[in-house]
């Protein structure tokens, strides 16, 4: 290959057709996704954020889909489960306790407040 010489070789894709979930927005630019890769599971999922609403989002495409993302440019992060999920001290613990009664209690306070 001459020096100097770039070869492209991704798609040349610059926007990516995808349903906003908050608004009737159909096209997003690549620039704004992001890859997830959970190494734990060996799953991915995409994320972007929309142009209109600046709301995030997330869809889980078939592997094809998300490929063809990874080779028109888009940056992929690796992540895992948080270790406690796997500690035993730790597993099988409900990690949020709500006393349910006191939980409504505060509510009905909290809309009475309101109400005044
Ligand atoms: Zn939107």
């Amino acid at each position: 290959m001459p020096p100097g010489f770039h070869m492209e070789v991704a798609p040349m894709v610059s926007t990516v057709q995808v349903a906003c979930p908050d608004c009737d927005l159909r096209s997003v630019a690549i620039e704004r996704f992001l890859v997830h890769y959970c190494v734990d599971v060996d799953e991915y999922t995409v994320s972007f954020r929309c142009p209109v609403c600046e709301r995030c989002a997330s869809v889980r495409p078939d592997r094809t889909k998300v490929l063809l993302l990874i080779t028109a440019g888009v940056p992929v992060r690796n992540w895992a489960l948080p270790d406690e999920l796997t500690d035993p001290k730790r597993a099988g613990h409900d990690p949020v306790a709500i006393d349910e009664d006191e939980w409504r209690e505060r509510v009905d306070d909290a809309l009475r407040d309101l109400a005044d």
